[in-house]
């Protein structure tokens, strides 16, 4: 099968055969209809994320199940399923006490169960990005990195859910708890971005400050749910938020992953509440805090990877809501692109204009 290999750091995407192994006991063969272009892969791609080559990327997909394991009893041939990194063993401390975003053994469900790699190119094992590697047209997965969702749910935008989505609504609900008429900030309006809007939006908040540079980004999150918008380009974006709110918002989110924006988050935020880190920084990025500040005034910075979700109750819920027509996913879909195509989709992504671009196999 075909999928984009990265060879180097910095490098390219390469499009190239590769092989998967027969499905292990607990594995599921997947077609894959859709994959989002995250900005996670572009640290990837970049080299601002160091990762064993070569690697095929891709992490926010959906397709539909071709072949399961002799253990897997909860999928079958047809199914329709969306895929999540945040793949969870069930048994260990953490995914006892109920976060499975957190699951220690996540990194080796990624692999085969003898520690092999799922994917080949000729006798030279291929890293599995995450676990799913999804820019590829198949994808064979541990059976606790996928959930079944309804039919009527168009795959291309189902693949969202896994990542942009439920990052975004779960720091929300999920994560920072926001309460129906709490004040909220979202720095950086990318497919992120606008779903912690439009989270906040969902969870009752009752004013939404989206912060950007760039104004077609913040007329976006308006759409999403914004109530007001703050363009950093032309103004001090902390000392707006401070006046629109009369002395900060209670929840303030760094959709981005710089050190200088999540400071701005903290600089946002009202004595004794918490800014959340929600984009993912470069490795080796330093946040600096004022340790008086923090302390003084009971001040917080929380880190929430992936929304701290529970992707098995949450795809599901999120898949309902946009059937209601309570969350938005066409809107969140810039352009609809070929395998062949993702460079140019992230060129695009690095110019920073686009909400999100999809391969659509
Ligand atoms: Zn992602
Ligand atoms: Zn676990």
């Amino acid at each position: 099968m075909r999928a984009a290999v990265l060879e180097t750091q910095p490098g390219e995407l390469v499009i190239d055969e590769i092989t998967l192994t027969k499905p292990d006991a607990d594995e599921v063969l997947i077609q894959t209809v859709a994959c989002g272009l995250c900005h996670s892969d572009l640290h990837m791609i970049d080299g601002h994320l160091p990762s064993p080559l070569p690697a095929v990327l891709g992490h926010e997909a959906a397709g539909i199940v071709q072949a399961v394991g002799d253990d897997v009893t909860e999928f079958e041939p047809g199914d329709r399923v969306v895929s999540c990194l945040s793949m969870f063993c069930g048994n260990c401390r953490e995914c006892g006490v109920g976060n499975t975003w957190l699951c220690e053994n996540r990194q080796a469900l990624g692999k085969r169960t003898d520690g092999s790699s799922r994917l080949w190119r000729g006798d030279v094992e291929v890293n599995q990005m995450t676990g799913l590697g999804a820019f590829a047209e198949e994808m064979l997965v541990h059976r606790n990195a996928i959930v079944q969702v309804p039919d009527e749910l168009p795959l291309e935008l189902g693949a969202l859910l896994g990542c942009a989505v439920i990052t975004g609504v779960g720091s929300v609900v999920n994560g920072a708890r926001v309460r129906p008429g709490s004040t909220v900030a979202v720095i950086g309006c990318g497919g992120v971005g606008l779903n912690i809007v439009q989270g906040a939006a969902i969870a009752g908040a009752g004013r939404i400050i989206a912060v950007d540079l760039n104004a077609e980004k913040l007329a976006l999150a308006t759409t999403f749910g914004a109530t007001d918008v703050v363009n950093g380009s032309d103004t001090d974006a902390v000392a707006a938020v401070r006046e629109l709110t009369g002395g900060g918002v209670d929840a303030a989110f760094e959709a981005i992953g710089l050190p200088a924006t999540a400071q701005q988050a903290f600089s946002m935020i009202r004595p004794g509440r918490t800014a959340y880190l929600v984009g993912l920084p470069a490795m080796g990025a330093d946040i600096e805090l004022p340790g008086t500040v923090m302390l003084l005034q009971g001040r917080g910075l929380q880190g929430l990877f992936m929304g701290s979700n529970n992707f098995k109750r949450d795809i599901p819920m999120l898949a309902n809501l946009y059937l209601q027509g309570r969350l938005k996913l066409d809107e969140l879909v810039a352009a609809k692109i070929d395998l062949e195509q993702v460079n140019e989709g992230y060129a695009a992504m690095r110019t920073g204009t686009e909400a999100r671009s999809v391969i659509v196999f």
